[in-house]
């Protein structure tokens, strides 16, 4: 195998090809066995289910090559179990947890020459897909779907220091209805967060923070991250239906537990946002990512937290890493050691 020269510290968040990937179909009424192929196509009906009704669901998690040597899969039976409950919340067939683990571990292994060294700050981004492929025109659940793990190494998030985002509220558009689909992770979500998005990122905002759509008085979400406040030796995440279950949001309430933070998850007012003394946005590509300030583009008003990460932030942050790379005991046993 030719190894072509990467220069990881330069890679971004875009795909990348690598080696292989892992695929499982469900046809009549039961799943294939795993097959792994190189091609990065799909031969798909153009009457397929997925393309006219948005039944379709992913993942993300990362591998992480450690001080050691070792790589470590982060929380990946989360992922597979969020990925269960996104798929029976549209309805798909549902794959079993060590499917999903099992094709998870193999693309990390046979794609071993793409895992960024320890100490670039990259790291190997894996993505479940699963669709629906039912060729039909009516609405209907699909009988017929595809699950693939495919992977691409990605960059250090914040390439020169972890550094706060501006974020704005919008009220004229939500991510997601109470009783819809924002507890799973579907890809119509995203779609009906573009525009909002695209507006904001035109206003100079990285982000728009949602607020509840039933009566836009709590916060919800930060883009696509889970949105927690610091104050008073208390870290605060929004409890609501409508908010996606992160693992990193989940990962940082162990880790602010075990720093004697006390956490809440509770609602959020957005009154409540001037008595922060620090906040963020937490998924799986940054872990965390400061708030440095928010415009609520409806009433003007302006919230600052200042341009430098908060002790707090930093902390949780720090401990993370730590596991991740393999710097701190895994005492949680968020990791699994692919190799
Ligand atoms: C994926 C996602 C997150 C972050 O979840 P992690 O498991 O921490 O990566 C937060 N909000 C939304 C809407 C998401 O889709």
């Amino acid at each position: 195998m030719v190894m072509e020269k990467t220069d990881w510290s330069a890679l971004g968040f875009d795909y990348r090809k690598t080696d292989v990937n892992a695929r499982y179909t469900f046809t009549d009424g039961k799943w294939s066995e795993m097959e792994i192929t190189e091609d990065e196509y799909i031969r798909m009906h153009m009457s397929a289910s997925c393309l006219h009704y948005g039944i379709e669901l992913f993942e993300g998690l990362k591998a992480f090559r450690g001080v050691d040597g070792k790589v470590r899969l982060f929380r990946v039976e989360d992922n597979a179990r969020r990925l269960q409950s996104s798929a029976e919340r549209l309805c798909l067939p549902v794959p079993t947890i060590d499917m999903i683990v099992d094709a998870c571990i193999e693309v990390v292994k046979r794609n071993e020459r793409h895992i960024p060294p320890y100490g670039t700050g990259a790291s190997l981004y894996l993505r479940p897909v699963m669709f629906g492929t039912t060729v039909g025109l009516g609405v209907k659940p699909a009988k017929d779907a595809l699950l693939i793990v495919y992977c691409s190494p990605v960059g250090a998030y914040f390439k020169s220091g972890i550094k706060p985002m501006p974020v704005a509220i919008d009220r004229e558009q939500d991510r997601a209805a109470p009783r819809g689909t924002g507890d799973v992770k579907v890809g119509g979500n995203y779609a009906a967060s573009l525009l909002s998005g695209e507006k904001g990122h035109s206003l100079g905002y990285s982000n728009i923070m949602y607020l509840d759509a039933a009566e836009h008085k709590y916060i919800e979400e930060c883009g696509a991250c889970n949105f927690f406040g610091i104050k008073e030796g208390k870290y605060i995440t929004p409890k609501s239906p409508s908010v996606l279950p992160s693992i990193t949001n989940k990962s940082l309430r162990q880790l602010a537990r075990d720093m004697g933070l006390e956490v809440e998850d509770r609602r959020i007012p957005v009154e409540e946002l001037p008595t922060f003394e620090e906040c963020g946005g937490c998924g799986t590509a940054a872990v965390i990512t400061p708030i440095g300030k928010i415009f609520d583009m409806q009433t003007n008003a302006v919230y600052e937290y200042g341009s430098e990460v908060g002790k707090v932030s930093m902390e949780l942050y720090t401990r993370l890493q730590d596991i991740q790379y393999g710097r701190a005991e895994d005492i949680h046993g968020w990791c699994t050691i692919v190799m």
